[in-house]
């Protein structure tokens, strides 16, 4: 049986009265209908589902955890060949690898991946020297640059203090770290950052983007506003980033390592032309104009003279996230038949469409409520005197 076919059983059996835990499943005619904001109805089960993903392991500060299954992984510990020198094209890095983590040798100059990417999910971890030397941004420096221009501080502020905006986990110059989460030098230290990159348009900022990051997981960066590329004792200037650019990661001198590298592209936000969330009503309205399109696909399949019943309500749904003609037509076309195929039918056949015949009338019920069908209709009209007629409201 068909994903949509069981779905619409499932919808009927439901709403005869099924177990509360059985709504999780999703039915048609449930909860509210799409609006002027949202092209998905509420609990809508036409609505994708999440992708199966493996989630990783943590890491401890001895061993480095497995990412997730759709991971992009820049660096596991064996080889550098998704990074280069942060010099022209192609030029390798003079970074080494030791014991599964890279390190950066100092004067060699900053590292960067070889590919680019926006929007992300990201997983780093990094140890400063075990050897503390050196003070306050002499220590352990190094740092994360997302897209190669916002830098999220590394160093080893393990009883070294220096100025807050340039503290590890800071956003460099621009904000502190919620908290110092560090664990001493030596050991290896986790950030988990989602970074947003900012969003113009003609020159007019849509999203200013942001940056969050969690230290060894605990919050340090919550959704911080960016305010354009970081620096040193300059003040950042809010801009355009590109949409994409590299990982850098920065050699002030120190041999900091890093290990267990890897990120998670995220997906466009609506401002950007995502249909997840609360849209325009010219994106909600082109949203449910696709929906509507392929669930009216979805009911030319389901097209059965023994029985209309699947094909009549996929496309009375189909209704739900657009208004169209034909569909309504043949919907209501549908009805009239099915009902007057019905009054011929003898007591006992009749009866044992009982639960199908409420389930239109509710189905109706739930299109008037949300406007779709105008109310007292002569269809909805004949089901309501059927079950008076029968009084199956009350059996
Ligand atoms: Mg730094």
């Amino acid at each position: 049986m068909r994903l949509h076919s069981t779905l619409t059983t499932l919808g009927l059996i439901i709403s005869l009265g099924s177990p509360a835990w059985a709504a999780n499943v999703g039915a048609p005619f449930y909860g509210d209908a799409p609006d002027d904001h949202h092209p998905w109805a509420i609990h809508d089960h036409n609505r994708p589902q999440p992708k199966l993903i493996t989630p990783g392991t943590f890491s401890t500060p001895e061993q480095p955890g497995q990412p997730p299954s759709d991971a992009i992984v820049l660096f596991n510990g064996t080889d550098l060949s998704k990074w280069e020198a942060d010099e022209g094209t192609s030029v390798p890095t003079k970074w080494v690898i030791k014991n599964g983590a890279m390190e950066c040798v100092p004067g060699s100059g900053y590292i960067r991946t070889k590919e680019k990417f926006g929007d992300c999910q990201l997983h780093v971890e990094w140890a400063a020297p075990t050897k503390a030397e050196g003070e306050s941004q002499g220590r352990g420096n190094s740092g994360v640059f997302l897209m190669g221009q916002i830098e999220v501080q590394v160093l080893d502020n393990y009883n070294n203090p220096t100025y807050a905006d340039g503290f590890a986990g800071s956003v460099y110059g621009v904000n502190p770290p919620l908290a110092n989460a560090l664990r001493p030098p030596g050991q290896f230290q986790t950030y988990d950052i989602v970074f947003r990159r900012p969003i113009y348009k003609d020159g007019q900022v849509v999203d200013a983007g942001s940056v969050t990051v969690f230290l060894n997981g605990v919050l340090v960066q919550d959704h911080t506003t960016l305010e354009g590329p970081t620096g040193h004792r300059t003040r950042s200037k809010p801009g355009p980033l590109g949409d994409v650019g590299p990982l850098k990661l920065q050699d002030h001198g120190n041999p900091v390592r890093y290990r267990n590298i890897w990120y998670r592209p995220l997906p466009p936000r609506v401002s950007e032309g995502g249909t997840d969330g609360c849209l325009s009503p010219e994106a909600t309205q082109a949203k449910r104009q696709e929906i509507a399109a392929m669930i009216r696909q979805d009911a030319e399949k389901l097209k059965n003279p023994a029985n209309p019943v699947p094909e009549m309500l996929r496309l009375a749904e189909s209704l739900t996230y657009e208004q169209n003609d034909a569909a309504g037509q043949r919907a209501h076309d549908l009805l009239t038949q099915y009902l007057s195929d019905a009054k011929s039918l003898p007591t006992e056949k009749l009866n044992a469409k009982k639960d199908e015949i409420k389930h239109l009338r509710d189905v109706c019920k739930y299109l008037v409520h949300f406007k779709i069908m105008p109310a007292d209709t002569d269809e909805e009209a004949q089901l309501n005197q059927m079950i008076k007629e029968h009084n199956w409201d009350k059996k």
